[in-house]
């Protein structure tokens, strides 16, 4: 490595800081003209959209994951595992806190880097908005360890039911998700089908519509970032499928074995998972001095500096960006990380050259919800080219092309077309869900 090289330090591998930890290692590491470090807490990368998959079961994280150090051993930029937990920005530094195995032993110890340029991607974790027993009651899609530990209490539960000798419990095998956003919204449906293939699989004692699944939206229609349409044609399909949609009703309270809302009602339910907002996390609250909005995003300009700095730099979930065309805000979306990271590989090679970097400006490319083996009557897309709506196979297509889109930006077409091939060879022997 090469100290004195312009140093781009990266804090986040997820949608948007891989993919320009990825572009940067090759348009700026590889020629030696600056040197990048991507810096994240795991080991591993998943795309966050496809975390209510793998708590589902349809989706294999371990098939899935990219391995951090090869890719960036492939790519020419540094990888270094640590959680960042402070910032000096009067001397250019970060820190990482101490990292544990899972035994608690200490394996790196309280480390610090040097940059030049930073670049904060961190994301954004849920919300629970300090309601009484969310967090310890319900359950979370933040990473991958908790999607995956979602999908082995499921499991349980129904081995134990379809096992059991008394009649299920009232709620025994009830799932209730708060919060009628895309990821709520898309996980019912992935629960539903699990199901039903269930039985499939010999957990046959169980009846399907002995399983409740209810949906609980404080705001008056779900999916309040799509147009009114669709979502009453969304909540349409979820009533075909006996998923209780439940609007006006804010939570107060979550117990062991229940969810309380505003209006008295109780839902039991042996699984509770909390969708219902985000935040970037916490060690970003005013951070060094620097500005930071009431959910702990750093407030950026256009260029996507942010205010108080100009040699730091936010995208993705942990930014607030101003979004001009449309008199508000950049979405915390997939898509935009990946339209951020995009223009920040350019802009970082005009800096490097003394230009001047251009303004970020949003596309918005529309809302999918994907509905799961459902698309062909309940995949939705609002405001595309602002009136345009398309549903069935067409929404399936677009749905897919944004993790595509991920993947091109990671492997190139053709690794990325190789591997599209190999899944497929992979699901004609492999079970549809995950059965361990
Ligand atoms: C279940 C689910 C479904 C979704 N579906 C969609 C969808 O269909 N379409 C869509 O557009 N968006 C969707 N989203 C939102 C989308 O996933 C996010 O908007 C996107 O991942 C944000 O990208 P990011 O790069 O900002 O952060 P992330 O992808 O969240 O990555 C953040 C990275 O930062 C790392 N990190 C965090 N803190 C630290 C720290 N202190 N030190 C070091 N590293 C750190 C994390 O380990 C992670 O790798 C969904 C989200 C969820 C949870």
């Amino acid at each position: 490595m090469d100290e004195a090289l312009h140093h781009i330090i990266i804090v986040g591998g997820g949608a948007g800081g891989l993919e320009l930890a990825t572009r940067l290692g090759k348009t700026l590491g590889k020629p030696k003209k600056a040197r990048i470090t991507l810096l994240d807490f795991h080991r591993t990368h998943i795309w966050k959209p496809l975390l209510h998959e793998v708590a589902a079961g349809t989706f294999d994280a371990y098939e899935n994951q990219i391995e951090y150090m090869a890719q960036a051993a492939k790519n020419h930029f540094e990888f270094r595992l640590g959680r960042m937990d402070h910032l000096d920005r009067a001397t250019r530094t970060v820190y990482l806190a101490p990292t544990h195995n899972d035994k608690g032993e200490e394996i790196i110890p309280r480390r610090q880097f040097h940059y030049d340029t930073l670049i904060m991607a961190v994301g954004s974790v849920s919300n629970d908005f300090e309601i009484e027993g969310v967090s310890e009651h319900c359950l979370f899609l933040d990473t991958v360890r908790q999607a995956e530990s979602f999908q082995n209490k499921l499991l349980e539960a129904y081995i134990r039911a379809n096992t059991q000798s008394v009649p299920l419990m009232s709620g025994q095998l009830d799932v209730v998700i708060a919060g009628g956003g895309a990821t709520g919204i898309e996980l019912s449906a992935q629960l539903h089908k699990v199901s039903r293939l269930f039985k499939t699989y010999g957990l046959d004692q169980i009846n399907p519509g002995d399983i409740q699944i209810n949906i609980v939206e404080a705001a008056d229609r779900i999916l309040p970032g799509l147009p009114p349409r669709l979502s009453q044609a969304t909540e349409d399909e979820l009533t075909k499928l006996n998923i209780k949609v439940l609007k006006n009703e804010r939570v107060v309270k979550v117990t062991k074995t229940e969810l309380h809302t505003n209006t008295g009602r109780v839902i039991p339910a042996c699984i509770k998972v909390w969708a219902a907002g985000i935040k970037a996390p916490d060690f970003l609250q005013d951070i060094a001095g620097l500005e930071t909005n009431r959910i702990n995003q750093l407030v950026v300009r256009p260029t996507l500096q942010t205010t108080r700095d100009e040699n730091i730099f936010a995208l993705g979930d942990c930014a607030e960006c101003p979004w001009p065309q449309a008199n508000s805000i950049v979405p915390p979306r997939a898509q935009s990380a990946h339209q951020q990271a995009s223009l920040l590989a350019k802009s970082m090679k005009r800096r490097l050259a003394g230009k001047p970097i251009a303004d970020f400006r949003y596309y918005d490319y529309g809302s999918l919800v994907s509905l799961g083996k459902y698309s062909t009557v309940g995949n939705l897309m609002g405001n595309l080219t602002g009136s345009v709506m398309i549903e069935g196979f067409m929404a399936r297509m677009v749905y897919l092309s944004l993790y595509k889109l991920h993947q091109f930006a990671l492997f190139g077409f053709y690794r990325t077309m190789m591997l599209s091939i190999s899944h497929l060879f992979r699901a004609s022997v492999h079970p549809e869900i995950k059965l361990h």
